[in-house]
Formats: structure tokens, sequence, C-alpha cells
């Protein structure tokens, strides 16, 4: 099979900022195997970025064989040719899966007999000014659970005030922006908010501090940083009660099913999220999506030139189409 690979720059409608960094640009590779695309979006957190995706693609070349439906093995061939990069990983998985459904005239949500189309998404409301936050959530009216990031000092005033102009669900992500005693605190008060879920609310790594801070809160604890694969799952039971997943963390749709498999077995929820992506990520990771118990895929609404276009939102829902592979149309 043939790969080719092009960079891409998202554009932010607006500065995107969480408690450790802002952007207001975002550099993706949409990967290209025959007729499928898929798209890898690399964080630098993670040690990814354009550069390392292309020297990755560049490894899986002469791995990808002829014939897209032995997925299972040329990804393992992938896999033994260098650790991590899991957003170029991404890359080759979702333009497998897109191959495949082409070929087969299937969309994947169907080939993987999910039959739900209708998936509730939060919207995420980035760290800026009060002010600007709650005009924010005005703007994006409509949705059913918005997504407050939190993690840094005033935060407890930033979900006050998000509470004042919204009946929705709010779930909180600090990522990793609170230590053990800030955490114990403001999740404290933070209840009296009727928050669904808070993610990461403290560095990765230290599992007992996490342990204490889910003992001492009614609001479920999810972890997302540094939450990779499926054998990074087990050592969470009981330390948490659910895990964030994203494509572009994990490698891909088959790795993502086999995480939520994994999370189940361990008696952890799952949640379904993403980092600033295109539509061709976002329609991947959606058609999955009815597996999980929490949906957080709003990359594709925060860019202003999305090349692509896959499911349609409606009433804060994403509906899967019934178009072949990732149900993607290219945007003219
Ligand atoms: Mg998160």
């Amino acid at each position: 099979m043939n790969l080719k690979y092009e960079s891409f720059e998202l554009k932010l409608k607006e500065p995107f900022t969480i408690s450790r960094s802002s952007i207001d640009t975002k550099k993706v590779v949409y990967v290209r195997i025959d007729e499928g695309i898929g798209e890898a979006s690399p964080s630098t957190y993670y040690g990814e970025n354009e550069g390392t995706v292309k020297a990755a693609l560049e490894l899986f070349r002469n791995e990808l064989g002829d014939d897209p439906l032995e997925i299972e093995s040329t990804l393992e061939k992938i896999n033994s040719r260098i650790a991590g990069n899991f957003s170029a990983k991404a890359g080759i998985d979702l333009a497998l899966h897109d191959l495949i459904g082409k070929r087969l005239n299937l969309p994947v949500h169907k080939l993987l007999g999910i039959t739900k189309k209708e998936i509730e998404t939060s919207y995420t409301i980035g760290l800026d000014t009060i002010k600007r936050m709650q005009e924010k959530v005005k703007e994006a009216s409509g949705f059913l659970v918005y997504k407050v990031k939190v993690g840094v000092e005033n935060d407890l005033k930033m979900v006050e005030a998000v509470r004042e102009v919204t009946n929705a669900k709010i779930r909180l992500d600090a990522n990793c922006g609170w230590d053990l005693k800030e955490a114990l605190k403001k999740l404290r008060v933070l209840e009296k908010f009727d928050i669904e879920l808070i993610e990461q609310p403290i560095q990765p790594g230290n599992l007992e501090d996490l342990r204490i801070i889910r003992e001492n809160t009614d609001i479920p604890v999810y972890v997302d940083e540094w939450l990779m694969t499926s054998k990074d799952i087990p050592q969470y039971m009981g330390k948490a009660d659910g895990i964030n997943i994203k494509l572009m963390k994990c490698g891909g749709i088959r790795e993502a099913l086999k995480m939520i498999h994994t999370a189940r077995a361990c008696n952890l929820k799952v949640m379904l999220g993403c980092m600033i992506e295109s539509s061709v990520g976002i329609s991947a990771a959606a058609q999955i999506a009815p597996l999980v118990d929490y949906v957080d895929l709003d990359g594709n609404l925060l860019i202003s030139n999305d090349p692509y276009s896959g499911p349609e939102l409606k009433n804060g829902k994403w509906i899967l189409n019934d178009l072949p592979g990732l149900g993607l149309k290219q945007v003219q």
C-alpha cells in the first residue's frame, strides 16, 4: 500500500489555554494510505511534534504490506519499530480503518457492530478571564455538558461564574494543576456546584495521593495525563473512578477498543477525549464513542479552518453518518 502524508496548520478560533500551556495554532499531519485518510495530532507534552511524526511515518512505510484487512499484524509491526510516537501510530491506524471501510463500503462504527448513532459531547471552556469564560459558555449554548479547565489560582471563582450562567452539566479538568492539599481543599468547595467529574487533579505518578483525593470527595476522579495504553490501566483500579482515552495518546481505534475492555475489567469508567484536532481525528473517535460513558470530542469545534467534515452536531450531540470508513467529506 502507498503511504503519503502532509502537514497542516490548524488555527484556533481563540487561544486555547490550560493550566500548563496556551496555543493559538496546532500543526497536524494528514496520513494517506491509498484512499484511506488518517490524522496525527502530536503533543510536545508527550514528546511528539510534526518532525517526529514524519520521521516515525518513514519508519512505518515499509511495514504496511498489501492488505488493509491485515491491520492487527500491520500495527504490531509498527509498534515493534519504535516505542511511543502514539499520534504517528494513530495516523496509520485511522487511515487503515478509513481504507477498510471504504473498500467494504461500510462506516467503521458498523464494522465494529455499533448501532447507536447519537453521542452527547462536552464542550471545553479553556482558561480565560472570568467574564470571557462566562461569554464562551453563552456563545456555545445548546451543549448538555461543559468541560471547564481549572488548575490555576482563581479557579474556584471561574467555576462559580460558569455555574451562574448555565444549568448544564459541568465537568472539570485541572491538567495536573493542583497538589494534594490544594486538591482536597478546592474539591470540597467545588462539590456545591454540582460537578460531574474532575480530571487529573494532581500530577500523575502518585497513586496514594490520588486514592486519598478520591476518598475525600464526592466528585468522581478521572485520570488522563500519561495514561497512554491498556497496560497503563490496571494500576488505577480502586485509585480512580475512570480513565480518559484519546486516540492520539494510545495509537488509534484498535488500541482504544482494547483500553475500553481493560478499563471495564478493572471496574473503571471510560471517558473518550481528544486533542486539538480536525474532523478526521474527531470523526474517528466518534465511531467508537457509543461504547464509552463520557465523551469529550470537541477539538474540531475549536478551530476555524477544518479541511474536513464528519458527523453532524445537533443539540450538543454528534450524529454519526453512514458514509463509508471514518465518514469524512473534504470541505471545499
Ligand atoms: Mg484532560
